[in-house]
């Protein structure tokens, strides 16, 4: 084995939290900011990037994901002067999947360029609706024909890992009309599609006009919602995306490393405003306001930057990989479980296997778990039998 491989392996996970326009529905840490600002955080998250590679020396990182906000909102030198500090910080592996978050017109052939040569091999583009009532619904600035564009500019420019985002539930929203923004897009033949139904989030605008009895009438009922759901599967299969996790699906051998990691217990860092961790059996996340992140020494005392430190028992670490293995459709390994922790899971969480399995909610198959189709669809009931399911000592 060589000496990169006998590393452990990391996830990086870098938060750019800036958009040209804050969506009615989206409760992320992200806001416009002038050029000044982006720019004194591009050098201060460079800092904590050279910081965090000197301390995590014993790690190779398999994966990066620069997410937001919208990382295409930077120039393409500042995201290339943000990959190079991760080369010259981190060990990179050679095959490490490596993903930036690009909104519909806000990127052009010199950035996509760009950000190939910054060893960038996969694009995540936030398209959400093919339908531009529906895009406006959303807040969003792009229209369809916007995103066509930079979709072809991104192919053009020689990416062959390419994502879209979806949102289904809508306001005003026909399973009709989802059914025909999926059909659009995979005429498109993108490697991987996320499709997430639209969560109303307190403090949002969306959760204001939307959140009341009445304003509830406006969004497709749970019937809808259901049938949006059973035809993604079904559309996608068509057109050769299978589905991998709860909200996922790819053409064989595109699934998201990254996110994969995150549902598998790999570690990640999360650097960059408000980015959470899981480092060294610890959960945390960075500070959520941005002039009191602007204002860290980095090199000098890194306590301002990070907060909620947790120490996971094992107890949590059981109890994660369930309801986080769950999410994938291959479901969870009794042997992975054996390897990774000495116990049986089967076992340790009888009760709520049993309690599942009766109400046809996960299935089991030798020393294999996952949910059925219809748990798939009630997967929350599962996960919270999951959680803090293990006695506490
Ligand atoms: S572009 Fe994405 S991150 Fe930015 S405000 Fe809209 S939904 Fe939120």
């Amino acid at each position: 084995m060589n000496e990169q491989k006998e590393k452990r392996k990391l996830e990086l996970y870098i938060h750019i939290p800036f958009c040209l326009k804050k969506c009615g529905y989206c409760d992320f840490l992200s806001a416009p900011a002038d050029e000044e600002t982006r720019r004194a955080y591009c050098n201060q998250l460079i800092e904590e990037i050279r910081v965090q590679g000197s301390l995590t020396s014993d790690c190779r990182l398999a994966t990066v994901f620069l997410g937001g906000g919208t990382p295409s909102s930077l120039t393409g030198i500042q995201i290339y002067n943000i990959m190079s500090a991760v080369y010259e910080s981190f060990a990179v592996d050679s095959d490490a999947e490596i993903t930036i978050e690009c909104n519909p017109g806000t990127v052009d052939k010199e950035k996509l360029y760009g950000y190939r040569e910054s060893g960038i091999n996969r694009v995540s583009m936030g398209l959400q609706s093919a339908n531009n009532e529906e895009l406006k619904q959303l807040g969003r600035l792009h229209s369809y024909e916007d995103f066509l564009r930079s979709y072809e500019l991104v192919r053009a420019a020689g990416f062959h890992n390419v994502n879209v985002d979806m949102i289904s539930a809508i306001p005003n929203q026909t399973v009709r009309s989802w059914k025909s923004s999926l059909k659009k897009v995979m005429m498109l033949k993108p490697e991987h599609l996320s499709a997430y139904s639209l969560i109303l989030e307190p403090g949002t605008p969306f959760y204001e006009r939307y959140g009341s009895e009445e304003g509830k009438s406006a969004l497709p009922d749970e019937d809808a919602d259901r049938e949006m759901y059973a035809d993604t599967g079904r559309i996608l299969e068509e057109y050769g995306l299978k589905q991998y996790e709860i909200s996922n699906y790819a053409k064989p051998g595109y699934e998201c490393r990254h996110n994969i990691g995150y549902w598998t217990g790999v570690e990640y860092l999360g650097l960059g405003l408000g980015a959470s961790s899981l480092y060294l059996n610890h959960r945390y996340h960075s500070v959520r306001d941005l002039e009191t992140y602007l204002h860290v020494r980095m090199r000098e005392d890194l306590t301002p930057l990070y907060q909620d430190l947790e120490a996971l028992t094992e107890a949590d670490q059981m109890e994660e990989f369930m309801y986080l293995g769950l999410r994938m459709t291959r479901g969870v390994s009794g042997a992975d479980f054996y390897e990774r922790f000495g116990r049986n899971m089967f076992d340790l969480f009888a009760p709520q296997i049993r309690k599942n399995v009766v109400l046809k909610l996960l299935e089991q198959k030798a020393s294999e778990l996952r949910l059925t189709p219809r748990g798939m669809d009630l997967s929350n009931r599962v996960f919270a039998d999951f959680y803090r399911a293990l006695p506490r000592s």
